[in-house]
Order: C-alpha cells, then sequence, then structure tokens
C-alpha cells in the first residue's frame, strides 16, 4: 500500500536521540528543546518561538495568551481542521465560520467583514493543505478592526506570503510536527511570535502556571496546562529542521509530478499556488468533478484496491455535531466547504515518494476514469 504521507528520517534523527538518552536529558529540558525553538525562530524569522507538546496544545496556548475567555468570538475557516476550532472553544470562546474560496481553498477574505461582531476579537487564518492566505486582506481588516491574527501554519512550514513566511505575519502562529506534517518530532508543536508578552504567557501557561521567574513554592494564580515537548521529540524536530529545504522541495516536486501526470484528464482540479505565494503542497489534493465520471468515493475506494492510499478532505466545521453541541452557530450557508469535502481527496504526498509511484498513482487514477 502506499500510504498517504509518511515520515521521512534521513539525517541526524537517529542520533540525536541517543545522545539526548545517553545524557539522561529525556524530559523537557534539554539542548535540543532550546536548539530547536531557537533555530526555528531563525527559520521562520520570529524573535521567539516555543515548544508545544503537540499542534492543538500550540494552539490553545496561543489562544490563552490572547487572552481569550468565555463571551469571545474567533473566525475562523469553515474549511479547517478540526484542531482550528477545538483550541478557541478549550477557552470558552466561540468559533465563527467563514466559507471558503473555490480557488485556492482557503478562507475567503471578502467573507470575514460580514461575521465580526461587537465580540470578535481574533481571526484565525489556517493555510490549507501548503497554500498561504491572503494575509495582506486579513492583515488589513484587523487593524481595522482593532482584532488579533492567530495564524493556524500547522500544514505550511516554509510556505510564504509576498516573500514573508507564514508563521511570522500574525500576533502570534502555531505549527504541527505530527508525522504526516511538512517536518515532524513525531508529535509536537511549536508557537512563534515577535510578542515578548505573548510569548511569555505561552511560557507561563505550558508549564502548570508556575510563576515564570519566582521561586518554587507551589503556589499557583492561575489554571495552567502541562504542554511541555521532550528532549526526544525535540532532537528528532531539531534533525527534521536541519532538512527543512529538502523536505520542502520533495513536496514541490510531488506537486510538478501530479500537475504534469493529471493534466489532460477532465473533471479534476488541484490546489494552485496563489499569486505571489509559496505553497509547501503538505498534501496533494484533487476535487473531482462530474466530468470525471466516477464520484470522488469510488475514486477513493478503487485506488484503495490497487494499493493506493488517499483521504477525504476536511468536513466542514459547520457539520461537526461537536461544535453544534458547543453553541456555534452552524445555520448558514457555506457552499464552497460542503463542495470540497463531498468532492476532494488527498493524494499520497510524502517526502520520500517516488517518481515512479506518483507516476502509477497517476495512471491508475486515467485507468479508474474509463
Ligand atoms: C495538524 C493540524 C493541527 C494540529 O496538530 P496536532 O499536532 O496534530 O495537534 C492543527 N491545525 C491544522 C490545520 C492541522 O493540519
Amino acid at each position: 500500500m502506499i500510504p498517504v504521507c509518511e515520515p521521512l528520517l534521513i539525517g541526524n534523527e537517529l542520533d540525536y536521540v541517543v545522545k539526548a538518552m545517553s545524557s539522561n536529558w529525556i524530559s523537557s529540558s534539554g539542548e535540543y528543546v532550546t536548539r530547536f525553538e531557537e533555530d526555528f525562530a531563525k527559520y521562520i524569522g520570529t524573535r521567539y518561538a516555543l515548544t508545544a507538546v503537540n499542534g492543538t496544545a500550540a494552539l490553545h496556548l496561543a489562544c490563552l495568551a490572547l487572552g481569550l475567555g468565555s463571551g469571545d468570538e474567533v473566525i475562523i475557516p469553515d474549511f479547517t481542521m478540526i484542531s482550528s476550532a477545538f483550541a478557541i472553544c478549550y477557552t470558552g470562546s466561540k468559533p465563527v465560520f467563514v466559507d471558503a474560496e473555490l480557488e485556492s481553498w482557503n478562507i475567503d477574505s471578502s467573507r470575514i467583514e460580514e461575521k465580526i461582531t461587537s465580540r470578535t476579537k481574533a481571526i484565525m487564518p489556517v493555510h490549507i493543505y501548503g497554500q498561504p492566505c491572503n494575509m495582506k486582506a486579513i492583515s488589513e481588516l484587523a487593524s481595522k478592526y482593532n482584532l488579533r491574527v492567530l495564524e493556524d501554519a500547522a500544514e505550511v512550514h516554509g510556505a510564504m506570503f509576498e516573500a514573508k513566511k507564514c508563521g511570522s505575519m500574525g500576533d502570534i502562529s502555531c505549527f504541527s510536527f505530527f508525522a504526516n506534517k511538512v517536518i515532524t518530532s513525531g508529535e509536537g508543536g511549536m508557537i512563534a511570535t515577535n510578542d515578548k508578552n505573548l510569548y511569555d504567557s505561552c511560557r507561563y501557561f505550558k508549564n502548570l502556571a508556575f510563576p515564570l521567574d519566582g521561586p518554587r513554592d507551589y503556589i499557583h494564580q492561575d489554571i495552567g496546562f502541562n504542554y511541555r515537548m521532550t528532549n526526544l521529540a525535540a532532537a528528532i524536530g531539531l534533525a527534521q529542521l536541519e532538512k527543512i529545504e529538502l523536505y520542502i522541495a520533495k513536496r514541490r516536486k510531488n506537486a510538478a509530478l501530479y500537475r504534469e501526470f493529471l493534466k489532460d484528464i477532465p473533471g479534476l482540479k488541484l490546489q494552485p499556488e496563489s499569486p505571489g505565494t509559496f505553497n509547501v503542497y503538505w498534501m496533494n489534493g484533487i476535487v473531482v468533478g462530474d466530468e470525471f465520471g466516477p464520484s470522488r468515493n469510488r475514486l477513493r475506494d478503487e485506488l484503495k484496491t490497487r494499493g493506493i492510499d488517499s483521504r477525504n478532505f476536511f468536513f466542514p466545521m459547520h457539520r461537526q455535531p461537536a461544535l453544534a453541541k458547543y453553541g456555534c452557530e452552524t445555520k448558514d450557508l457555506y457552499p464552497v466547504p460542503d463542495y470540497l469535502s463531498e468532492r476532494g481527496l488527498y493524494l499520497p504526498s510524502g517526502s520520500g515518494l517516488t517518481e515512479s509511484q506518483i507516476e502509477f498513482i497517476c495512471q491508475q487514477i486515467r485507468d479508474i476514469r474509463k
């Protein structure tokens, strides 16, 4: 079976993990945690970066640092992965959904303004599948309405909007290092920001709200969380970061090959690279139109019998039972996420895929259409 996405561990991962083990620094202090944070901040171009145990926890910390709480609203894309919404719910505030663009699959920035109310505190753009959102439009809205911007950059390590890295444009941003992401630490997350106060606030909540520089007297002023990354995970993450340019090049090569091999098949749409952006193609999605013939589900099942794994696109937020139960507004119309989630399929996209595997996958798609 060709998997949708497998990690590729071809650098110093094993060496660093062994060194961490031999040095006895296996918990959340240690050289690799510090180095991973410093080098990641340098790479993204922010003053600070802070590790977290996973991307969802990183988003939660960022929401806490922004002071979100009950009664607040945060604007997010209706077409995203559930973590974006859950992190907001953890603070008692409410995610408010916005339709997607049919071309880019990202949040439709022209539809954000109509969702802004007196309770809106922040916008959370999510760069979907590797493609940066329109950060210019989002930043302008944020300044106009005095809103904070929290970038969910879990899928876009190294992607750029007008030569600026995703994760460096908002007030604060979050990354994931789950095994299928552009780079991985097994499980892991990172927060990036230029704001010392937000950074300190994340550090505080991440470590059970122990006073940052005060005495260890076990007196706590706030409810905190244990969201610390281990030195072992950071050892893997740092080794991956050292080779990030290679992984991005592989991802972009995959996308170019899919474009080449699928180009004359009617009814298939791929995610374009919007002008002025650098897409890292975390996932190579296709949207299966009527012209293709077989439905998305048929295609997915047929691919499976031919040894090719694939995944349906995200399921829209306004259709999530958990979020309806929580009290989110789910009655508006979100035609694009509905369309994408019914028609979208992501194809194998890992950094370790070979050209002949991609050619094989595309041949099978062509064959299934007949
Ligand atoms: C992967 C992902 C996350 C969460 O990351 P985890 O490390 O799995 O918790 C958050 N947002 C988006 C958009 C993601 O793709």
